[in-house]
């Protein structure tokens, strides 16, 4: 028996939208990119292009999964109106600008019996599963994150980052939070934080957090400075030697030697899973990366440094 490939609607059709969504899809035969919609009119050659959601809706009657690849501050807008249209929804990462409007979608993606998904992407980074399966059986000693990324490399010309909602260098940050509650056995709570603020901008470009992991400290460091070598690392100090890993998930070494991973293919699984989670018209909404930005967003202590715009 054939089966039909899921279509999908692809919104906002920028970096991520083209660097991982497209090309992903096009590898899985569980999915087809059937539509696309993005403000400026861009689009895929050979595919039905709109400048809206709801305009794609309205022409696109086949469509039956949305791929949100929008900015934050407008993405719960347009997933309900997914949801409300009775269409499967993945949420590109953060799933929201609060935890409540998620929490909103998840008893509208129930209501409609349609599959919700968080897309955290890093979660399906090659270094998580071994890395959470071997700290399950560890006692946590200490841990360090550090995520520093250049903005100008990864979000080039992107001004909705800077902007309330855009969560600043909390964009990578809350892909170093969204392993760091997946591999650690204890939940994850903030004790304080200092985020450090440009001229210009309404979210910080670097943090310092004092976090804890149960009962073990965690000392995170995120910038959007770094230029050269990118950093993506987490540190686990454990009874059984150091945990690191590093290369945002690429590269794993437990108590020294490097462990033998499969190649990085992240997105490749955020559509398999989307693709079982639909067969099962269920929801995997994970709010917990959200919840911990959130909270150092607004208990964050503030600070201006030196002009970067
Ligand atoms: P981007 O390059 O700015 O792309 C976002 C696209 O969405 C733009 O083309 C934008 O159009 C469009 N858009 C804005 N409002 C829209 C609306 N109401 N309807 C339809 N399209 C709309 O940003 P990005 O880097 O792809 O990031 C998008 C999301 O993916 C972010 O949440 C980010 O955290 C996540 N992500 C990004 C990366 C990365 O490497 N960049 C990696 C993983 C995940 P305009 O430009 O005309 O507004």
């Amino acid at each position: 028996m054939t089966v039909e490939p899921i279509s999908v609607g692809l919104v906002g059709l920028g970096k991520i939208a083209r660097d991982q969504h497209v090309p992903v899809i096009g590898r899985d035969a569980r999915f087809r990119v059937a539509a696309t919609a993005d403000p400026s009119g861009a689009c895929l050659d050979g595919v039905p292009g709109f400048q809206s959601l709801d305009a794609m809706l309205d022409a696109m009657p086949e469509v039956n999964a949305v791929s949100l690849c929008v900015p934050p501050q407008v993405r719960c807008r347009l997933a309900g109106a997914a949801l409300r249209a009775g269409k499967h929804v993945l949420l590109e990462k953060p799933p929201g600008i609060g935890a409540e409007e998620v929490e909103g979608l998840t008893e509208l993606a129930r209501s409609k019996d349609v599959s919700l998904f968080t897309a955290w992407h890093s979660q399906f980074a090659p270094a998580v599963a071994p890395a959470k399966e071997w700290l399950s059986g560890r006692v946590i000693q200490a841990a360090r994150i550090a995520w520093k990324e250049d903005v100008r490399v990864w979000h080039p010309n992107q001004e909705w980052i800077w902007r309330a909602g855009g969560f600043g260098v909390f964009d990578p940050g809350i892909n170093a939070l969204s392993i760091a509650t997946m591999i650690f056995p204890q939940a994850l709570a903030l004790t304080s934080a200092t985020l450090e603020v440009a001229e210009g901008s309404e979210t910080p470009i670097a943090a310092k957090l004092a976090m804890t992991a149960g009962n073990a400290p965690m000392e995170v460091e995120f910038d959007f400075r770094k230029t050269g070598k990118q950093i993506g690392e987490i540190a686990v100090d454990t009874d059984g030697g150091l945990l690191l890993l590093s290369e945002n998930g690429a590269k794993l070494n437990i108590a020294g030697p490097e462990v033998a991973l499969p190649p990085w293919d992240e997105y490749a699984g955020v559509y398999a899973r989307f693709a079982e989670l639909i067969a099962e018209r269920a929801v995997d909404v994970d709010l917990l990366p959200l919840r911990l930005t959130m909270d150092a967003l607004r208990r964050g202590n503030y600070v201006a440094c030196e002009p970067f715009l």
